[in-house]
């Protein structure tokens, strides 16, 4: 019976992926024990390799391992390989560790299929050139945007993205100090710092968004956080954050394993539940 699952992470308690994979199982009736795993820099290697020794189906990474467990794997999906970070690993039939990330297409999902939102020659505007960012750059521009700015306050992080992507789209990076002020309002602007864990602003400048700039927070609360307050505040009307990325990412893990496909609908209107659980 394929059942033992866990996410791997420093820290790992906030981690609401075992409640989520819970409830993906129960719509299948299927029986898996799915755990936090407190790891770190010196033990991950390890702790990855001892979880498949002892039974382990497959596993989600989050930070700061995804780089880490991309180094790991003998195969990677094409996802992964853009990425050059994994947040779900699994062995393939030569019992061979096996990278997927299912990040950029969770955000896709959220974003087009749930929210409705078309990419097609929009100008989309990121915020942050982690490896969020890496992470969700193809997926966005397999949409056919017109135009994708990536701003960022370390403006070296920002070329070295707008580099890597450079021979499939032509990627503006700008430092978040020195907006060029013929940069056009964003049609889509995904906030990929991780500013708002902090609650700081990463980026001020209001000429970079319109009232129809669809408003985009990777991160999420209970309560908006300081980017979407700010969003808001400059008069946007849609304004979401990242519960409905963080559950679509779950769904594609989900079905990487278990090659079943889940309803994603209720768990995000019933978010905030997940937490009591
Ligand atoms: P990284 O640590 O890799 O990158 C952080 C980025 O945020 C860098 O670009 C950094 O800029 C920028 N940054 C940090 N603090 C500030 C600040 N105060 N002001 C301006 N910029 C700042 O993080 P990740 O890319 O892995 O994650 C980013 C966010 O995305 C996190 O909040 C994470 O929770 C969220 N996320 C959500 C997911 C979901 O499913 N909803 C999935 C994955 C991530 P600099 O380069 O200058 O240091």
């Amino acid at each position: 019976m394929k059942n033992k699952f866990a996410v791997f992470g420093n820290p790992i308690r906030q981690s609401l992926s075992p409640q989520i994979h819970q409830q993906f199982a129960s719509q299948h009736a299927l029986t898996i024990s799915y755990e936090r795993v407190l790891s770190d820099n010196t033990g991950f290697t390890s702790d990855i390799n001892e979880f498949f020794k002892n039974g382990g189906t497959g596993c989600n990474i989050t930070a700061p391992f995804k780089e880490p467990a991309y180094e790991m794997c003998a195969e990677l999906t094409e996802h992964a390989k853009r990425a050059q970070a994994v947040n779900t690993l699994y062995k393939n039939d030569s019992d061979q560790l096996c990278g997927h990330n299912t990040d950029g297409g969770g955000l896709l999902r959220d974003l087009t299929t749930n929210l409705g939102l078309s990419l097609k020659d929009s100008h989309i505007i990121v915020l942050g050139a982690g490896g969020a960012t890496r992470g969700i750059l193809q997926p966005l521009i397999d949409q056919g945007p017109a135009r994708i700015t990536i701003i960022n306050r370390t403006l070296a992080k920002a070329q070295t993205l707008a580099n890597e992507f450079g021979d499939v789209f032509s990627i503006e990076a700008v430092a978040a100090d020195s907006i060029p002020t013929d940069l056009p309002a964003a049609d889509l602007l995904l906030n990929a710092t991780s500013a708002s864990l902090e609650a700081k602003l990463p980026v001020t400048n209001s000429a970079i968004i319109s009232d129809n700039t669809f408003c985009y927070d990777l991160s999420y609360a209970s309560e908006p956080t300081r980017f979407l307050q700010w969003t808001k505040e400059c008069g946007c009307r849609h304004n979401h954050d990242g519960r409905g990325m963080l559950v679509e990412q779950a769904a594609l893990a989900f079905t990487s394993w278990h090659k079943l496909e889940v309803s994603t609908k209720t768990l995000i209107n019933n978010f905030e539940d997940l937490k009591a659980q």
